[in-house]
């Protein structure tokens, strides 16, 4: 399987990359990305073939159907860190909360938040394209605060690669947070930058296209390579879970192959709702995907009116803080699957110089025949979690706004799976304030009184971050993110 590019081709890039090419430059022509050149059919067979399977052996033989250039026991080695996750034989529960509404939960990995989902193998993956080519990559990740702690995990110590990750200050939580700065492998370097995540995502971005700085790294035999949800390497791994949590449903007896559900997805850059688009494509019997956001609601409305319009926004920061995205980089896999490439390199320099754009009704009505969208304030969210909370499901302010889409879009009795991206310990404070009330309480006390409150266990790997050394203390200004990172490799 070859990967094309989502703008067209510059003329100076081959016209196809392979997997691993994908996975190591992962920014393409005219500043596009890298998308499988077609998908596999998975259709029905797929399903029944895996109804009783575990999710490592249909994750495994999903792979292969995508012939990707990566060799089988590195695929093993890297779906066996699902091992990992809270239970072995099942690292993705799918609860039922109430009548037609199921929870994903996809949060039970190393840093209690989804992006373990993808990182996790990918660290794996990467580290060992790189080793194999004999070569060292210094892997760039902005995080608005999940992100960082799981690309920092999955590559702490990993053999040909070091990492810098940076992480608007003041922008993450407590947990989050103190999930990176106490990283102390000498192969990670953590970055707080004044300004928020969109700063962080632009600087990642001005760094993987700055030739000037690529030169400065050749010197030190050092190439660059990125971590973010634009990657391939993470999408492919967050295919799996939508087909995985479908056939959950038909395990419990729940939907039978071939009927279809909604997926209710919390979304920020996009790439857990691309992952489920991809399945869908892949013959995944889906109705709609419903995107869920916050009060950062650009997706609603390019959803609901086709205008993707920064014109008048700036990014909010919210009670649910990894949604808080502008610009989300995946729909742009969207439109060129939609619309081909021409169009999305017309659409995404209207973006780039005019801060907007605006589809065709036909456009609009080919986005809205498989998404449906809604935003939730933090209010709505709050309710939401204590409504929730009280019919005995405890949840994150992410997972929240899930629960409001579902209710305006999922107009069709059948069911649907939402996805919980973030386990209680991330976003505490908010949690806390839904539950009991208490205001501006710090994560530590939020966490002590929803302990008491649900009667649960705070997780041992959590209460540790509390006492361990803080050995990343670096907070700068964007305009020397540069020097910083230079200076560490
Ligand atoms: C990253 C993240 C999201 C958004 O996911 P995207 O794939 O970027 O849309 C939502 N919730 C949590 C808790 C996250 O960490």
């Amino acid at each position: 399987m070859n990967f094309i590019e989502t703008r067209g081709n510059d003329g100076s890039r081959p016209y196809n990359v392979s997997f691993s090419q994908a996975i190591l430059s992962p920014i393409a022509s005219f500043g596009g990305l890298y998308v499988p050149l077609k998908l596999p059919d998975l259709g029905e067979v797929f399903l029944q073939k895996h109804v009783n399977s575990s999710y490592k052996e249909m994750a495994m033989d999903m792979l292969l159907c995508f012939g990707i250039d990566i060799d089988k026991d590195v695929l093993y080695e890297a779906l066996d860190l699902y091992d990992n996750f809270d239970d072995s034989s099942n690292p993705v529960p799918v609860v039922k909360v109430k009548e037609n509404l199921f929870v994903s939960e996809l949060y039970h990995g190393p840093t209690r938040a989804f992006k373990d989902m993808a990182l996790q193998p990918f660290g794996v993956v990467l580290s060992s394209i790189a080793q194999k080519r004999n070569q060292n990559y210094l892997i760039l990740a902005a995080t608005s605060g999940d992100t960082g702690p799981a690309a920092l995990e999955t590559f702490k110590n990993r053999a040909n690669v070091q990492v810098a990750c940076l992480y608007p200050d003041g922008g993450t939580s407590d947990v989050q947070r103190l999930q990176m700065v106490t990283e102390d492998a000498s192969n990670l370097k953590v970055i707080g930058i004044k300004g928020d995540f969109d700063d962080a995502q632009n600087a990642l971005k001005s760094l993987l296209d700055s030739d000037t700085f690529k030169a400065k790294l050749k010197e030190d035999h050092i190439s660059l390579s990125a971590a973010n949800s634009v990657n391939f390497g993470r999408i492919i791994f967050q295919i799996i879970y939508h087909i995985h949590s479908y056939l959950e449903l038909v395990r419990q007896g729940e939907v039978s192959i071939g009927e279809k559900v909604y997926l209710n997805v919390p979304s920020g850059n996009f790439g857990n709702a691309l992952g489920g688009y991809y399945a869908m494509k892949m013959g995944l019997p889906v109705e709609k995907i419903i995107i869920a956001s916050n009060e950062n609601n650009v997706l609603t409305r390019f959803i609901n009116e086709g205008k993707y319009d920064l014109r008048k926004s700036s990014v909010i920061s919210t009670t649910s803080p990894a949604m808080d995205i502008l610009k989300s980089s995946n729909v742009e896999r969207i439109l060129f699957d939609m619309f081909g490439a021409r169009r999305t390199k017309e659409l995404m320099s209207n973006l780039q110089e005019n801060n907007s754009y605006v589809l065709s009704s036909d456009e609009l009505y080919t986005i809205q025949s498989v998404f449906s969208a809604d935003f939730c304030n933090g209010e709505e969210g709050k309710a939401y979690i204590k409504e929730a909370f009280e019919s005995g499901y405890l949840m994150d302010p992410h997972t929240a706004t899930c629960f409001k889409a579902n209710e305006t879009c999922a107009t069709k009795n059948i069911k649907t799976i939402a996805y919980s991206t973030a386990e209680w310990t991330k976003f505490s404070p908010t949690i806390a304030n839904a539950l009991t009330g208490e205001v501006d309480a710090q994560d530590i006390d939020a966490l002590k009184s929803i302990s008491k409150e649900a009667k649960l266990a705070i997780p041992d790997m959590i209460t540790a971050l509390f006492t361990k050394e803080i050995c990343q203390d670096s907070i700068i200004n964007k305009e020397d993110i540069e020097k910083e990172i230079l200076s560490f490799v």
